[in-house]
């Protein structure tokens, strides 16, 4: 069976094993993180959000495009570092080819910084991770209209009565970080993207758990280990911190064990980790 948690106000459904696969499925904001195996169930979610190209995170998707087809779901909007755009292509044109049917899907290249519309409100924000191959990160921001400090606390009816006589700046516009997702990345993403802290939710990477690797490994591969977030855990102001993308050297049990072992209190009780329940890893 698949994983899923609950994170703050958001529900995640899907499957992570480091150097295995990924994909998540978050039903609240209509998006699949990564694709590293097509699951069946994930075939009528509209929006893809590919965090790189490396093969545990991509190795699904012609699969899912082609479920997608056979259930009649449309044309996949499929977010992705503007550098792997292209040979994302190649790849869909050789399954084109191998299957003679098109898979339907509008690719959306981004870069750090770059910003889209998911409609209602909602942005997607594409942030700068550290892997050794074109990689990113995305934030989800809600963009809500509220009032200026100076007029918060006045009655309603107040309120009312400046919005008829058309008093101008009764409102401002501010954002709200809802879901942040960052996997495969040196843990100096939280140096240069500080905004990870005050997400609602932060979707992290966590290659590495326990004492068998050093924090020195996983900088070497470009993760990152349990030990880092212990010296940063004053800093998470997240709702929740949600755990993922573990090596499997270590079985779901052993990172529940770890997390509870290594994290100080007052960040633990925040954290879910994203593992089976039980001892053995999905497949
Ligand atoms: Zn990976
Ligand atoms: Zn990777």
């Amino acid at each position: 069976m698949i994983t899923q948690v609950r994170a703050g106000p958001y529900t995640l459904r899907g499957v992570s094993v480091g150097g295995v696969y990924t994909t998540l499925h978050v039903p609240e904001l209509d998006a699949v993180l990564d694709v590293g195996l097509a699951l069946r169930s994930f075939a009528s979610v509209g929006r893809f959000f590919l965090s790189h190209g490396h093969l545990d995170h991509v190795a699904g998707l012609a699969g899912l495009l082609n479920i997608r087809g056979l259930v009649g779901s449309g044309k996949a909007t499929i977010h992705l570092p503007a550098e792997i755009e292209e040979p994302i292509r190649e790849l869909l044109r050789a399954h084109t080819a191998l299957s003679r049917a098109e898979l339907a899907v509008e690719l959306v290249p981004m870069l750090p910084g770059d910003e889209r519309s998911l409609g209602h409100g909602m942005f997607v924000r594409a942030l700068r991770t550290h892997h050794p191959v074109p990689s990113l990160g995305y934030q989800f921001v809600r963009r809500v209209a509220r009032l200026r400090p100076e007029h918060q606390g006045k009655a309603p009816e107040e309120i009312a009565r400046l919005r008829k006589e058309g008093a101008d700046g009764l409102f401002e516009e501010h954002e709200r970080l809802e879901l942040a997702y960052a996997t495969d990345t040196l843990s100096r993403v939280l140096e240069s993207s500080p905004s990870l802290f005050e997400s609602r939710v932060l979707v992290l990477e966590c290659t590495f758990v326990d004492g068998t690797r050093t924090v020195e490994h996983a900088r070497r591969k470009f993760h990152l280990h349990l030990d880092e977030l212990v010296e940063l855990a004053p800093r998470f102001h997240n709702e929740a911190l949600v755990l993922m993308h573990f090596g499997q050297g270590s079985s779901p049990d052993a990172v529940r064990a770890a997390v509870e072992r290594r994290l100080p209190p007052g960040l633990r009780e925040r954290v879910v980790v994203f593992a089976p329940e039980g001892d053995r890893w999905f497949g």
